[in-house]
């Protein structure tokens, strides 16, 4: 490999030790190689100037160029509060330019009436244009220097890092970086063989990076974007697809051939309700699977209270009834109590024994079903991510559930498949479905079950969003339902970088509700993150009972919580939440018998992508339809967050949703490639080797077993 792709950045021109030591802490850049390889996340077209009137709210967060004559300069307030402020103009309109910090620097090079190039976000406050922080330059130099590109790259940045290198300086070090091994032809040595290449009209690698970072045109860089993602994926294929040809060598799954007393017992005579077609279908598939001789990997997709639960408990007696231990892993305390709850009321007079081991199981009660779980007196054991634990073993373990998949990172679920010589069939489920192709990528040769049909006399839940300034409506709202003797959810959003804040807003949002609920009255019980579990479980114990009318949570309540007779989710600052957030929550109420409704709460000013979350929930109540648009609004890293596709494989450019097409062009070369070398032994194929490691994180652990 280049010598010089492996310089470090501080000798780089431009960079030095103070930049080079916050680019490495604040973005990960350490060499030349780095930072070429940090791709731009949008480009600006620099050729384009905009006039000041046609600046508008949906621009807020996206950078323009304005150019305009400097008509007013002047210092606005005093002490940590004084800031510079440049009044412009063009031949529209006037913005305002300001600056809180570097302000003598930026002082000397404003001049009264001479004509600027401005480039940065724009805000707009009833009407008024303004900028903080723009670049600003004098329209003659701007015009005289030669560009390289006339899209501009935007790398993504930091606070901090913004502060020490700007938009601009960032274009300059990736140029100083690309000049210093433009002449080196050991740097981005091409993995493709040529004949490859040709055949599927790919650009070579050197062009792609020069293209990715100062494309030549719009052409251009739709093909150094296809080219880079096709490498990565190439390298995603070459590892799924060697993965899925030795699983299939190894075969071997337990074979449950038996159903057995506690199956048909508990289907003839303790069966709460009659299942759903769904439910009944995806029971005989993972049957099917138990007997077939392989290791079931299923992945079971059905939309919030769809009844998932059922067909866990009724397929985990099966593993039962052929002597085998089977567990249920929940994402969360609550809900694993939840589980457990049910579970025991479910096999009442089976001879079958639940357990329960959480964070929160007292040291006596854990080492009882600890006991039992080792000897395999326990026949099902229920938990959270605390049956990772390496004390928590098995006698036998035949079959493992885990509920609400996107909550666990993969290393945790590879930690449960260790917990037996002989991997137990896995089944995954969860609310947000993914597509097909990408859960393919996640998981290798993963069978997927649907459950696509709500249990019978389920009314659509009503969804409304109210600004916050509708507030007394929502309680006018509230007390009509609670006076007919509902239930009602009101949620606030925790993120777990703040806390603090968050704790802050549910506290307000209690006293508020206080007020506009006198107690005696209303009844109303708390449940958050920070207290202590046997105090969370009163509370949900109090709101099952309805000794409470309201529970004021946090996010905690999100998945599997269970109660029909609340009718109304009231989500506060809604905007904050993700849409399957959104949609599990919502998903709490319409389980009883009565109309349901959810409230979405949000302040006036909302983003684009916040609007179109909110108004995708007024329109639908179908979970796949609001996942699909979560895709597009997100892309495939975020919706499992950095837990699941994160996880398996660091992609830089790729999108594992939305690029599909290549995806089924990856996959087919890399069957080819790995046909006639499937290791990737031979010398001609040590480049690809190289691409096929280099977006794998962990080596040792097999992805497509796990899940
Ligand atoms: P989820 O798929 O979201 O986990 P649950 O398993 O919690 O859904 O089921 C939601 C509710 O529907 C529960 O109260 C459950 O008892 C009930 N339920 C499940 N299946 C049926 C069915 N076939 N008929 C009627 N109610 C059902
Ligand atoms: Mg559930």
């Amino acid at each position: 490999m280049s010598e010089l792709l492996r310089r470090e950045i501080k000798y780089l021109t431009g960079v030095g030790e103070a930049r080079a030591r916050l680019l490495e802490r604040e973005v990960g850049v350490r060499t030349i190689e780095d930072i070429l390889m940090r791709f731009p996340y949008r480009y600006i077209d620099r050729s384009r100037i905009f006039r000041i009137n046609e600046l508008d709210e949906t621009m807020e967060s996206t950078y323009v160029q304005l150019r305009c004559r400097v008509v007013g300069r002047s210092y606005v307030g005093d002490g940590a509060k004084k800031r510079f402020v440049v009044e412009v103009s063009d031949a529209s309109g006037q913005a305002e330019l300001l600056w809180f910090h570097g302000v003598k620097w930026i002082e000397k090079r404003v001049e009264l009436n001479r004509e600027y190039i401005i480039f940065g976000r724009p805000s707009i406050f009833k009407g008024r244009v303004s900028m903080v922080h723009p670049e600003i330059e004098p329209v003659e130099v701007v015009l005289s220097r030669k560009v390289e590109s006339s899209f501009q790259g935007i790398y993504s940045t930091t606070e901090k890092l913004s502060q020490m290198i700007s938009v601009k300086m960032m274009h300059t070090l990736v140029y100083n970086a690309w000049q210093l091994i433009a002449s080196d032809t050991t740097a981005f040595q091409d993995p493709l063989p040529e004949d490859m290449r040709r055949r599927l009209g790919l650009i070579t690698l050197r062009e792609a990076i020069y293209n990715i970072h100062f494309p030549q045109s719009a052409e251009r860089l739709r093909q150094a974007q296809y080219r880079l993602k096709f490498d990565e994926l190439l390298g995603v294929q070459l590892t799924i697809q060697a993965r899925r040809t030795s699983r299939q060598q190894r075969g071997g799954g337990f074979v449950f051939p038996r159903v057995g007393v506690a199956f048909n017992t508990f289907y003839r005579d303790k069966l709460p309700f009659a299942l759903t077609k769904a439910q009944q279908r995806v029971i005989k598939e993972i049957r099917a699977d138990m007997i077939s001789g392989k290791q079931m990997n299923r992945l079971l997709q059905g939309d919030v209270g769809s009844g998932k639960t059922m067909v866990a408990f009724m397929s985990m007696l099966l593993a039962v009834d052929n002597g085998f231990q089977a567990c249920i892993m929940a994402p969360t305390e609550i809900l694993a109590r939840q589980h457990y709850a049910s579970m025991c009321r479910f096999a009442e007079g089976l001879d079958v024994r639940v357990g329960i081991i959480t964070g929160s199981s007292k040291a006596k009660e854990r080492r009882a079903v600890l006991e039992a779980t080792a000897s395999g007196e326990v026949n099902i054991l229920v938990g959270t991510h605390a049956l990772l634990e390496d004390r928590v073993q098995f006698a036998n373990l035949g079959y493992v559930v885990i509920d609400e998949q996107h909550r666990f990172g993969v290393e945790q679920r590879a930690k449960l498949w260790t917990k037996n010589q002989q991997p137990p069939h896995i089944l995954v489920m969860t609310a947000t479905p993914i597509p097909r192709t990408l859960a393919m990528t996640l998981y290798g040769d993963l069978e997927v079950s649907v459950i696509d049909e709500l249990p019978p006399g389920r009314q659509p839940i009503r969804t409304y969003h109210y600004f916050d300034s509708m507030r007394l409506r929502m309680f006018g709202f509230l007390r009509q339902e609670i006076a007919k003797g509902r239930q009602v959810y009101v949620v606030y959003p925790l993120i777990k970088e703040s806390e603090k804040m968050d704790y802050k807003d549910l506290h307000d949002g209690f006293e508020s509700m206080s007020r506009d609920f006198p107690l005696p009255q209303y009844r109303i019980a708390v449940c958050h993150g920070k207290m202590k579990p046997e105090d969370k479980d009163a509370a949900m114990a109090q709101f099952k009972s309805h000794q409470a009318d309201i529970l004021i949570a946090t996010s905690v309540i999100e998945v599997g919580v269970d109660v029909p007779n609340a009718t109304v989710m009231v989500i506060e600052s809604a905007e904050r939440f993700g849409l399957s957030q959104l949609h599990q929550l919502r998903g709490r109420v319409g389980r009883g018998g009565e109309q349901s409704y959810c409230i979405l709460m949000s302040g006036d000013k909302l983003s684009k992508d916040g609007r179109a979350r909110l108004e995708a929930m007024c329109a639908t109540n179908d979970g796949f339809q609001l996942s699909e648009l979560d895709l597009k609004l997100r892309g495939a890293g975020d919706i499992h967050g950095t837990q699941q596709s994160g996880d398996a494989f660091s992609l830089n450019i790729a999108n594992l949703a939305t690029d599909t097409q290549i995806m089924e062009v990856t996959r087919e070369e890399a069957l080819r490639i790995l046909a006639t070398d499937a290791t990737l032994q031979r010398p001609e194929n040590m480049l690809l080797r190289a691409l096929r490691d280099k977006h794998r994180k962990r080596e040792t652990i097999d992805f497509s077993d796990i899940s």
